[in-house]
């Protein structure tokens, strides 16, 4: 299978390690765009958040959230944790991964969701939406 982050995990690829123990990898990503931004990873492959298990998928975002108390130790503000899963929803790499970005005061980072707006009718949404089992 061509999975650039299977790659990465074989040292086929170079990464800029964070962080590795026998489940997770998480590197660097490459887009280079928040100071820190960075990427945890099962080293098992599994395309996303919807097709891993539970278990699986806790324990790789466990890792993200001792990340972020990590950078927070070496002086960051705070963190954004980003997961994308599937194309439609950003996902470029099909191996599931973390975004955990480390963040300072003021750092101009846009990570903002839409701006608000009129358009949906929130108590329709809510009732197609809702959880009933
Ligand atoms: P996503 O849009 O959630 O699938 O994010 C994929 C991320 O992987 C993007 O932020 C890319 O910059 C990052 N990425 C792609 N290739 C590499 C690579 N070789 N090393 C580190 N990060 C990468
Ligand atoms: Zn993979």
């Amino acid at each position: 299978m061509d999975c650039i982050f299977c790659s990465i995990i074989k040292g086929e690829i170079p990464c800029h390690k964070i962080y590795e123990d026998e489940r997770v990898l998480a590197f660097l990503d490459i887009s280079n765009d928040v100071m820190g931004h960075t990427l945890v990873v099962p080293k098992t492959h599994v395309s996303d958040m919807h097709e891993c298990s539970n278990e699986e998928f806790l324990y790789v975002l466990e890792k993200a959230k001792t990340l972020v108390g990590h950078f927070i130790k070496l002086g960051f503000d705070g963190a954004n944790i980003v997961i994308n899963c599937k194309p439609a929803a950003g996902q470029e790499v099909g191996h599931l991964h973390v975004h955990v970005i480390p963040r300072k005061k003021g750092d101009g980072a846009k990570l903002t969701m839409q701006p608000a707006s009129e358009k949906f009718e929130l108590c329709e949404i809510a009732k197609k939406l809702e959880v009933k089992d």
